[in-house]
């Protein structure tokens, strides 16, 4: 009897983050405690099935990455999401993944989200106070911006990690300027068929790309565009 209540009580936001453990797409405890924190549930629009693998539309023709996207590049990026280093996340949509950078650098460090539809922000900026990441938010340590990508955030320049949630043409100048010697960038690049590709940032300002893996993102691109249906 007592396995069975305790069965049943597993949440699933948990059983997702288990299930992507079992398959090795997380391998970092940190992650893995991360993911678990920080609710899906709570950043897809009400009625999605939030624990399934896969990406659900948010409207604007925007959809939040599926699970296993988010981990791997969680996953990626572990080692510049140390605390107080800084991360900007590039077309943040729901804010989920804006939220899991803000818990990895903690309450010492920066996660700069920024997104180009104002609907979009106002709503992550909902879905972020309802969530572990609050705290964060309320600090100042965690911001949300609507803003053009493709031009960074300088401000809080440079980055030890950057990820673009959306497919670029090219890997955009101005985000190579914002990464700091040493640091990361995790970005689809391509139209239809696209490849994450990793870009490391050397000490001496030299950079060093490599695909990780195909992959399908909405493109980033201009704010008109996305709402004409690109
Ligand atoms: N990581 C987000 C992904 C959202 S989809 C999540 O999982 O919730 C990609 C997002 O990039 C969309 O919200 C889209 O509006 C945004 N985007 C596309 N081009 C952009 C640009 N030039 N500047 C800022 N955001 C952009």
């Amino acid at each position: 009897m007592e396995r069975y209540w305790t069965g049943r009580g597993i949440s699933s936001n948990k059983g997702l983050v288990e299930q992507l453990q079992n398959y090795g797409v997380i391998r970092s405890k940190k992650v893995a405690e991360v993911m678990e924190k920080l609710d899906r549930g709570l950043f897809v629009p009400e009625g999605a099935p939030a624990y399934v693998d896969s990406p659900m539309p948010i409207g604007h023709n925007a959809t939040i990455s599926a699970p296993h996207m988010h981990a791997t590049c969680l996953e990626l990026l572990e080692k510049k999401l140390q605390p107080g280093m800084h991360a900007l996340d590039i077309g943040s949509g729901t804010g989920y993944l804006t939220a899991c950078f803000a818990m990895m650098v903690g309450l010492q460090g920066r996660a700069v989200g920024v997104e180009h539809i104002s609907e979009l922000v106002a709503d992550s900026v909902k879905n972020v106070q309802r969530s572990a990441a609050a705290p964060l938010l309320k600090e100042g340590a965690l911001s949300l911006h609507v803003g053009d990508g493709r031009l960074g955030w300088p401000e809080h320049a440079p980055y030890d990690a950057i990820h673009v949630g959306a497919a670029a043409p090219e890997i955009p100048k101005a985000l190579v300027d914002q990464l700091k010697p040493g640091g990361r960038m995790v970005i689809p690049v391509g139209n239809v068929f696209q490849d994450l590709k990793v870009v490391d940032k050397n000490s001496d300002g030299s950079i060093s790309v490599h695909d990780e893996t195909s992959v399908r993102y909405v493109p980033l691109t201009s704010r008109d565009a996305q709402l004409r249906g690109f």
